[in-house]
């Protein structure tokens, strides 16, 4: 992918070195923009869980040129098994592909994504700085003057906030905005050795708790129980992650049920609360512009927050080149991302909402299929 040299931005500060972030310095850096990277966490790292790349997603990533490494390194399908939780299959789902030779799902590790992204990144000699934040920004003309944690000042065209959930970005330039709120859900997730039975993607229901697993490599899955939050005062302890969770799988059958009698105390397990936000217009302020969860954050319902942080990415790269003025821009971002946006959270958390109030499957099963087949219109 190649663009012309967008002539109104020349420097810009993309801060939190995420999907989203990543996605954005790729897709500037090809078009001739100049992007400094700066993250947080002094190694870079990224949690050790898996990842459900959906065809949209992979749509995205093949426009950044980074598809054959996904395919390559982690695991992708056109199908799906959808079983009782007790294991019986009910039926299996052939997967449209939404693009010529671009498989319908994937699933990849974490770690593995991640570091394709930075190698692309350092491939594109992208300045990263880590370990660092910005303490202060402030729109003077047509610039903004950014402050370090370090103490270090510079200027930029645009500043990026792709700095996650808790955006300290957005702390600082957007005070109409707001904290994503808690969804009375949480995810438990284990990544470990891929059940010998295991060929496709597979989704458990009639249990309280749905449950699913996808394949992240050829020897790697992760598997997903959404249950109502556990109010607790402590983090759950490395022991505890397991034993519940090894708990919450007894009623379960087939792969799912391989799982719990084969996971390991060594294998990485989380629990983790679920939290959404569609934050009010306008997304930028000046120069200063947000994107991915800094602004729309989600649930994994439709598994497709990492696919709305990269496109997000790449509409402001387009939207950046060939506008008549960078507010212009702007407000185009703001304006092709927001509907789509809205429709993954909302979705999203009514999905959430009908499984902790029982709701009928079919409305779910609709719900999430009538998403997905809008989701797979060109974004
Ligand atoms: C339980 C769970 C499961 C999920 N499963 C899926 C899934 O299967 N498929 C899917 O598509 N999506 C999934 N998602 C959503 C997906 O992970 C996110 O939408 C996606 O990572 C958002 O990308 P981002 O770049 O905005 O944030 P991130 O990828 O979180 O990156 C943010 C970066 O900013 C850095 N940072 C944070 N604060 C600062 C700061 N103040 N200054 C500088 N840097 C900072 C962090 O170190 C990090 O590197 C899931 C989410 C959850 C909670």
């Amino acid at each position: 992918m190649t663009g012309e040299r967008i002539e109104s931005i020349a420097t810009t500060l993309v801060v939190g070195g995420g999907i989203g972030g990543m996605a954005t310095a790729i897709s500037l850096a090809r078009r001739g923009v100049a992007v400094d990277l700066i993250d947080l966490d002094p190694d870079w790292r990224v949690y050790g869980a898996g990842i459900t790349i959906t065809g949209p997603t992979l749509r995205a990533y093949r426009q950044l040129g980074l598809v054959d490494r996904i395919k390559a390194e982690g695991a992708v399908t056109n199908k799906s098994r959808v079983r009782l939780f007790n294991g019986t299959v009910l039926r299996e789902l052939e997967e449209p592909e939404i693009e010529d030779g671009l498989p319908a799902t994937g699933g990849i590790m974490r770690p593995v994504l991640h570091r394709i992204m930075q190698d692309e990144v350092r491939a594109l000699n992208i300045p990263v700085r880590l370990g660092l934040t910005v303490k202060a920004l402030e729109t003077v003309g047509e610039g903004v003057d950014a402050t370090f944690s370090d103490g270090a000042k510079g200027r930029y065209d645009l500043v990026i906030g792709a700095d996650s959930v808790f955006s300290g970005v957005r702390e600082l330039a957007f005070p109409h905005m707001g904290q994503a709120q808690h969804t009375g859900q949480g995810c438990w997730r284990i990544s470990m050795r891929k059940p010998p039975e295991q060929d496709m993607g597979e989704f458990y229901f009639g249990s309280d708790n749905p449950c699913g697993i996808t394949i992240c490599g050829k020897d790697a899955i992760y598997l997903f129980m959404l249950t109502p939050h556990v109010r607790r005062e402590q983090h759950f302890t490395e022991a505890e992650l397991y034993d519940e969770l090894k708990a919450l799988l007894a009623p379960f059958g087939g792969n799912a049920g391989w799982i719990r009698d084969n996971m390991a105390r060594t294998d990485w397990i989380n629990y983790r609360p679920l939290a959404a936000v569609l934050q009010p217009k306008p997304w930028y302020n000046g120069r200063v512009v947000l994107l991915g969860d800094a602004v729309h954050a989600t649930t994994p319902h439709l598994a497709s927050g990492a696919g709305m942080a990269v496109e997000s990415g790449i509409v402001l790269a387009e939207e950046l080149v060939g506008a008549a003025s960078v507010e212009d821009a702007l407000l185009a971002y703001q304006e092709r991302r927001y509907p789509r946006c809205r429709d993954v959270v909302d979705t999203s958390v009514t999905i959430g909402r009908l499984q902790l109030e029982h709701g009928p499957p079919e409305q779910i099963a609709g719900l999430i299929e009538g998403a997905l087949m809008r989701l797979n219109a060109q974004f």
